[in-house]
């Protein structure tokens, strides 16, 4: 089993649960969002992000790679990613900064070092800590995970879990005792949908929300809204009955709404990403309408954005 890699620590995020809160974001999603905004979080390994608009063709990382995956072609670089074993023995030799490396093993008690710097602006916030993906819920090592839960709250700082819910139940069980927060995403209820958009099926996620939520567990629900994929009326007025069948409690409900600021981050990863536009921003009044539907059901708590 290995370390659970992490490709970010956001310290100061406001869009991740309560407060102020320091966001860590682990690698490795068994989920394949159309629009996800962190492609680097997807697979499990260490992958290179090429800034190529920031390469000056120097050529420093051909003389670096061990494997030769950098070549200078008629003045421009030209890198061959399946070569490429992601060592980082090129970082150094790019002087642009046009390289680096998504994904990094930290200890638990680095962690929690890192994490304990920011304790005044979680207790004055009634912020603290979020774990993220990814989905740190399948994590290979799910007692580093477990681990890395109880040495924070053990700090006394409130630890948020946010998922997909695509895991076993006992995996969620695991982390309960340890968790203030559960941010839990419906992408998409109607389950054809949720194969095309997303890739896998979406039972074991609906299935798990409501065993969470007659477990006691504090649910904060996000759903995301993609304007051509998701978001419909139908698909609103389906989440709303399943919530209602299944007297699903929440807390709150996040309204998420599309932005494509991950859109660079697919160029360095050398992957496509919505080449024909088709996914675009909500308008506020939609979105606004769109909780005003929750409303009348009797839902509340009902923010738009994270
Ligand atoms: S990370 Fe390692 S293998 Fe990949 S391009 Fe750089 S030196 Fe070569
Ligand atoms: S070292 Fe950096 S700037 Fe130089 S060729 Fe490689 S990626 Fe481009």
């Amino acid at each position: 089993m290995s370390t659970p890699l992490v490709f970010n620590i956001q310290k100061f995020s406001t869009h991740d649960g309560d407060g102020i809160r320091t966001t860590i974001f682990f690698k490795g999603c068994p989920l394949r969002c159309e629009w996800c905004h962190n492609p680097e979080s997807q697979n499990y390994g260490k992958e290179m992000i090429l800034h190529r608009h920031k390469c000056t063709a120097c050529g420093g990382c051909v003389k670096a790679c061990p494997v030769c995956a950098n070549t200078i072609v008629d003045g421009k670089l030209v890198f061959d990613r399946d070569k490429c074993i992601a060592c980082g023995e090129c970082l150094d030799w790019c002087i642009p900064q046009a390289r680096e490396i998504a994904g990094k093993e930290y200890t638990v008690k680095e962690l929690v070092t890192a994490i304990k710097k920011d304790l005044t602006f979680y207790e004055r916030s009634g912020g603290g800590v979020t774990l993220s993906g990814g989905e740190v819920m399948a994590a290979s090592d799910l007692d580093y995970v477990v681990n890395l839960c109880k040495a924070i709250k053990r700090e006394g700082i409130s630890v948020f879990i946010d998922t997909s819910g695509y895991c076993t139940y006992e995996r969620l069980q695991k982390v309960m005792p340890y968790a203030d927060c559960f941010l839990y995403d419906i992408k998409e209820i109607n389950p054809e949908l949720h194969k095309k958009y997303i890739g896998v099926d979406n039972k074991t996620i609906l299935e798990n929300l409501v065993k969470l939520s007659n477990d006691g567990a504090t649910i904060y629900l996000r759903l995301p809204v993609i304007p051509g994929r998701n978001g419909s009326d139908e698909d609103m007025r389906s989440i709303i009955a399943f919530l209602e069948e299944n007297k699903v409690r929440l807390k709150q409900i996040n309204l998420l709404p599309y932005h494509d600021i991950g859109r660079g981050k697919y160029a360095g990863l050398d992957r496509p990403y919505d080449e024909e536009g088709t996914m675009t921003v909500p308008p506020k009044d939609e979105m606004e309408r769109l909780k005003a539907m929750f409303e009348e059901h009797g839902f509340h708590n009902i923010k738009i954005g994270g």
